[in-house]
């Protein structure tokens, strides 16, 4: 049997503490602040604004999401998060992505403080983490390794893969499960488009974190039986319950792994739900470094 690896518990732990956390603020003091920064209202992140917005909203947390101007240009993207960086009445800031040429999200980021910077995405987020000195960590790579923790996934000192190597997805979350404790512990293989036969890869994987976004990449012909699969991969695809609808589906072909995976995550409900968790969380850890001058945990 296939264990489903459900994000809500996971989710609803982290929160509870989130919550207790805004409390303790106090009345009078002004609450944690999250401004999601997009590109106007035609944003196809509208679905992740709402989720967010939903989560502040529950939990305390002051949340404004910020359009650019539809024909604002890499400079103006730049000159927004510079007043953002500097306005002390904002803890944390996301900027969705990706975003389309010329601009250059890595860079545009990079404008803010590691404090604000509450999904550890920006270039010198990503150098304390590799240097084990993490201020924020992003918030997906946190989640699928809060994931596999809750669910005593083989980790510590066990053959781990990571798909997909991005700046702010896969090479992090590798960079995390490779660390000491809190990290994984992990001995982590890192493949990507180039590294060759998958199936080949994967065969000593006795957990498998997919993060690539092509639907149904993981399947029996890759994935060996009994492993465990965290399917951080998002894609729409068209619903065929729902003629003209969409529908979101991760990397693994579900159906096909059912009864021949260990557990996996399911989509939606797996991964997406403690990533906007550890956003809150980090919003709150940020406020504490800001305004009570905490240091990084
Ligand atoms: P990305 O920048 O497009 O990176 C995709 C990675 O997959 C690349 O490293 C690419 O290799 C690799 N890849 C492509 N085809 C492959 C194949 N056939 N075999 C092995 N590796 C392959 O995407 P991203 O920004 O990292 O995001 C990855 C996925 O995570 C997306 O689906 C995104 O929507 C999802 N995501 C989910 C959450 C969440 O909360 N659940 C949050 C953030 C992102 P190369 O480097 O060689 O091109």
């Amino acid at each position: 049997m296939t264990i489903r690896l459900d994000g809500r518990p996971v989710a609803e732990t982290l929160d509870r503490s989130t919550r207790d956390a805004v409390a303790a603020v106090g009345a009078g003091a002004a609450p944690p602040a999250l401004v999601s920064l997009h590109r106007g209202v035609d944003s196809p992140f509208r679905f992740y604004l709402r989720r967010q917005a939903k989560a502040a909203g529950a939990l305390g947390i002051a949340f404004r999401d910020e359009a650019l101007d539809p024909t604002a240009g890499p400079e103006e993207l730049v000159a927004a998060l510079r007043a953002l960086d500097r306005d002390p009445s904002v803890h944390g800031v996301l900027v969705e992505h990706p975003l389309p040429a010329p601009f250059d999200f890595l860079r545009a980021v990079d404008e803010l403080r590691p404090e604000k910077d509450v999904d550890g995405v920006s270039p010198r987020s990503l150098g304390r983490l590799v240097g084990q000195r993490p201020v924020h960590v992003p918030a997906v790579a946190r989640a699928a390794l809060s994931i596999a923790r809750h669910y005593r996934l083989p980790l510590d000192g066990e053959p781990v893969a990571v798909v997909g190597r991005s700046a702010t997805v896969g090479l992090p979350l590798a960079v995390l499960l490779a660390s000491a404790p809190p990290g994984g512990n992990a001995a982590v293989s890192v493949l990507h488009s180039r590294s060759g036969d998958l199936a080949d890869r994967l065969r000593a994987a006795r957990t498998i974190f997919s993060c690539v976004g092509r639907p149904g990449l993981l399947d029996r012909s890759n994935v060996p039986e009994g492993a465990h699969v965290v399917d951080v991969g998002l894609s729409s695809v068209p619903d065929p319950d729902r003629p003209g609808s969409q529908k979101a589906v991760g990397d693994a072909n579900a159906p096909a792994l059912d009864g021949w995976a260990g557990s996996l995550t399911p989509i939606p409900g797996g991964v997406g739900p403690v990533t906007v968790a550890e956003l809150m969380a980090a919003t709150v850890r940020a406020w504490r470094m800001l305004v009570r001058g905490e240091a990084a945990a």
